[in-house]
């Protein structure tokens, strides 16, 4: 084992392997999994269809330092996402935008909501739903219900287990509501998806002579970690750890497992080219699923075949794949006394949605992972 030791081969574990190896620092990565590239993985099935196992994953980023890091590893097909929510069996854009708002209303219901929204609110913005719902002007306020319920609330429930308002903006704010007839999901400059797909992406990144990949390799196996020293396989490690695993799994959850939502996944391939009308359609007043994902309008290729996935989100079990923390004030607090312990193992270096505990997409998993190498470089003296 190298002295740099990387814990996880997903985004944020591939992104710190590759900056230590462009250093000319050698290094270990290990994942418990058999695949790389962590909940972003994809593969191609029998029918050519490019499958992402672990729930839809487009790129998107406002960040030009990121998206050149990447371009470095992958070409890209041009791709902006567009979603489309089912209120109660009618297909409207979401983001709710004005498309929306004429699509649900009368036209001059609409037309003078869409008045006091552009007076009040301003055109062209965009603003969350916990806002609105709190806005001075009561039509506002009438409007922001019937979004709300038809939009938010549901899915939500469906989703975690709780309200919007207990959420909070830091979840809620990722699906404003437009003031515009943009029915594009995300508006960062950056917009695309790998040509090869995610997994060929991180295999580039990780195809380096510096770089040591060993899979099926759990971390709870061969490291232990006690009284400030970190423990190799039963002898003193002195190098790095880089952990973008659960950080309780390293201190035995002493103080509890930390909350997550897990995911039930069921795929279905049908002999058509096409299932639904956008790549994405989210149920927000009925079913049990959230959202039905059809991949092959992810990758721009006509096939006579297709493949949806729908999800079912429920409580993560100990044996479960903790895929969204659960970020109330109470989980937050939990997670301090995990960060408190780790802080007393000074080369040990805690990275990703996971050791985090925070709800981030691919491009902060890879920003994050930058600013951790500068970090580490800056910490440590490192002999050559
Ligand atoms: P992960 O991808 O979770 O990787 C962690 C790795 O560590 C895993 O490979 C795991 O096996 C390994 N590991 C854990 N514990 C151990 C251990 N003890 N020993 C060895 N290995 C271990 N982001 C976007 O930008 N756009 C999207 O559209 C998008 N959609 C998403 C949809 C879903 C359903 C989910 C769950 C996430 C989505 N994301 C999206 C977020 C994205 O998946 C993450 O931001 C990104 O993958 C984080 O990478 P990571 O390396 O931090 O974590
Ligand atoms: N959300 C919702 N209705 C929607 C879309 C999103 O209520 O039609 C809420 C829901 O709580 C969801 C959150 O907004 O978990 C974030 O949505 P996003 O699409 O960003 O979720 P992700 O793709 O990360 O699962």
């Amino acid at each position: 084992m190298d002295k740099i030791i990387i814990v996880g081969a997903g985004l944020s574990g591939a992104t710190v392997a590759r900056l230590f190896a462009d250093s000319g620092m050698d290094v270990t990565v290990v994942d418990k999994r058999a695949t790389i590239g962590g909940n972003a993985y994809d593969y191609v099935d029998k029918n050519g269809i490019t499958v992402q196992p672990y729930g839809p994953h487009i790129f998107h980023t406002k960040e030009k330092e990121v998206f050149d890091f990447l371009s470095k590893f992958t070409e890209w097909n041009a791709y902006e996402h567009k979603v489309l929510a089912n209120v109660k069996g009618k297909l409207i854009p979401v983001p709710f935008n004005l498309t929306s708002l004429y699509a649900c209303f009368s036209k001059s219901k609409a037309e003078r909501i869409y008045n006091v929204l552009t007076k009040e609110v301003g055109e062209n913005k965009q603003v969350s739903i916990l806002s609105l719902k709190e806005h001075k002007n009561a039509e506002i306020r009438d409007f922001a219900d019937f979004v709300y319920n038809n939009i938010f609330y549901k899915y939500t429930r469906k989703q975690w287990k709780m309200k919007p308002e207990d959420l909070g903006e830091a979840v809620m704010s990722r699906v404003p509501v437009y003031v515009s007839y943009e029915d594009r999901y995300f508006t960062d400059d950056y917009q695309f998806m790998p040509k090869k797909g995610f997994t060929e992406m991180i295999t580039n990144m990780l195809r380096h002579p510096h770089i040591r990949l060993k899979l099926d390799t759990d971390a709870e196996r061969i490291f232990s970690f006690e009284d400030g020293k970190i423990y190799l396989e039963g002898k003193e490690f002195d190098g790095i750890v880089v952990y973008t695993g659960r950080v309780e799994e390293i201190f035995g959850y002493k103080f509890g497992a930390l909350p997550y939502r897990t995911l039930k996944f069921k795929f279905k391939t049908f002999d058509r080219t096409s299932f639904q009308k956008a790549a994405v359609v989210n149920y927000t007043t009925s079913h049990k699923f959230t959202r039905i994902t059809e991949f092959t309008k992810f990758t721009c290729e006509p096939k006579d075949k297709t493949v949806i996935v729908k999800e079912y989100s429920k409580k993560c079990k100990k044996t479960d794949m903790p895929y969204y923390p659960v970020p109330t004030e109470k989980n937050c607090n939990l997670y301090e006394k995990y960060k408190t312990e780790a802080a007393k193992y000074k080369k040990l270096y805690l990275l990703g949605r996971l050791a985090d505990y925070k709800y981030i997409n691919m491009d902060a998993a890879v920003l994050n992972a930058m600013k951790m190498h500068k970090k580490i470089m800056k910490e440590n003296v490192f002999e050559d």
